[in-house]
């Protein structure tokens, strides 16, 4: 028998406002959260299952739920986002 995936964000609908989830608008991830390995498509849109406001986590900074990037800070104090190194996917080419 085939194994079945849990469903994210199961019972999620799609309403006027967005996609409403427990009650909570989801709002579609941002272009950075290109990659990351939590991103979950409903419907024609991606969705974050870890934060329902993707670009307000993004505007803090580096999301620190996102698999693919981490925030580092450099000697003078600026925060740097680094590509994580991909281990199921090759990240190379873009
Ligand atoms: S965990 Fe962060 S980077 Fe990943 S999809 Fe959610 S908001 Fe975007």
């Amino acid at each position: 028998m085939a194994k079945r995936h849990t469903p994210v964000l199961e019972g999620a609908v799609m309403t006027g406002e967005g996609l409403s989830y427990k009650g909570v608008i989801m709002e579609p991830v941002v272009e950075k959260c290109d990659g990351c390995e939590r991103i979950v498509a409903v419907e024609d849109s991606k969705y974050c299952p870890s934060y329902a406001q993707p670009e307000r986590k993004w505007a803090q900074g580096v999301c620190n739920f996102a698999t693919h990037v981490r925030a580092s800070v450099d000697s003078e104090g600026k925060t740097k986002v680094n590509p994580l190194k991909a281990s199921k996917r090759a990240a190379r080419g873009r």
